[in-house]
C-alpha cells in the first residue's frame, strides 16, 4: 500500500489547510516528525493485557470478587475517565484503586515491544535531520519505563506528555502548548497516531500532514481509518522515494 496514494483529507476537512494527498515525507515540505507513542510506536498489547487482564485480576483477589464481575466494575470505571487527564495518571489509578499501578506495570515490562520496522524509520528520519518527537498521553513514568525497556529514546529531540502540557491530545489546548515547547511550524509537521479522535484535533489545530496508524496492536486485525491516510507499518514510509 503506498501512502503516496490513499489521502482522504480533502473530505471532512475542518481546516482551512489545503488538502494533502501525498506526505512527501523525505523533502523539505516536512520538517518535524510528531509521533505518537502507544500503539503507534509500541505494540498497545501490553496497555491491553495491563488494562483489561492484570488490573482486573488483582482488583478482583483484593475484593474477593470474580474476574468478570471486576472486569465489569473497571470498565465502568475506565469509561468515565476516558479523553481525560485522570486517563493518563496512573497515581490517579493507583490512588482510585488502591492498588500499586506503577509496581504491576514493572512486573509485565517484559510485554512492551516495539513495532516492526519502527527503529529503521526513526533512523531514516535522524538520517534526514528531521526534528522528531514524541507526543504521547502516557504518564511520564511510563514513558520513562517504556523508553528504558525500548532503548529508542536516542531518536528524538524531545518527549511531551499530556500530564506536563495540562491537557489530554484530545484538547486542542495540549497543541498550542506543544507548540509553545517545541517550536514546531504546522505547515511543516507530519503527526502520526493510532486514535483517530486526537489526529482529528490535531487537524482542527492546523497540522498539515496527518497519517493513521493501523494496527496499534499485534493481537487485533488493523483497520483503516475512512478519513486520515493510514499506514498499517513503517516500512511503508520507509521508503526514501516517498
Ligand atoms: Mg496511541
Amino acid at each position: 500500500m503506498s501512502p503516496s496514494r490513499k489521502g482522504a483529507e480533502g473530505k471532512g476537512q475542518e481546516t482551512n489547510a489545503s488538502p494533502v494527498q501525498i506526505v512527501p515525507l523525505w523533502g523539505p515540505e516536512i520538517k518535524y516528525v510528531l509521533l505518537d507513542m502507544d500503539g503507534t510506536l509500541l505494540d498497545k498489547y501490553f496497555d491491553d493485557y495491563f488494562w483489561e487482564h492484570l488490573v482486573p485480576e488483582t482488583y478482583a483477589e483484593k475484593h474477593g470478587i470474580t474476574f468478570g464481575r471486576a472486569k465489569e466494575e473497571l470498565m465502568k470505571k475506565y469509561k468515565r475517565h476516558e479523553g481525560t487527564l485522570n486517563w493518563t495518571d496512573i497515581d490517579f489509578w493507583s490512588r482510585e484503586l488502591d492498588l500499586d499501578i506503577p509496581a504491576l506495570k514493572e512486573q509485565i515490562r517484559h510485554l512492551i515491544e516495539v513495532h516492526p520496522h519502527v527503529e529503521d524509520f526513526l533512523k531514516l528520519l535522524k538520517r534526514h535531520r528531521k526534528k522528531v518527537f514524541i507526543v504521547t498521553n502516557a504518564h511520564f513514568k511510563v514513558l520513562d519505563l517504556k523508553m528504558k525497556k525500548t532503548n529508542i529514546g536516542r531518536y528524538f529531540d524531545a518527549c511531551i506528555t499530556s500530564f506536563e502540557m495540562g491537557y489530554p491530545k484530545e484538547d486542542l489546548r495540549f497543541w498550542q502548548k506543544a507548540q509553545e515547547r517545541l517550536g514546531f511550524q504546522k505547515e511543516k509537521t507530519l503527526f502520526i497516531d493510532d486514535t483517530e479522535e486526537i489526529l482529528k484535533t490535531a487537524r482542527r489545530f492546523g497540522i498539515r500532514y496527518i497519517v493513521f496508524k493501523a494496527r496499534a496492536t499485534s493481537k487485533k486485525k488493523p483497520k483503516p481509518s475512512k478519513d486520515f491516510l493510514t499506514i498499517t507499518d513503517f516500512n511503508e514510509l520507509c521508503n526514501e522515494s516517498i
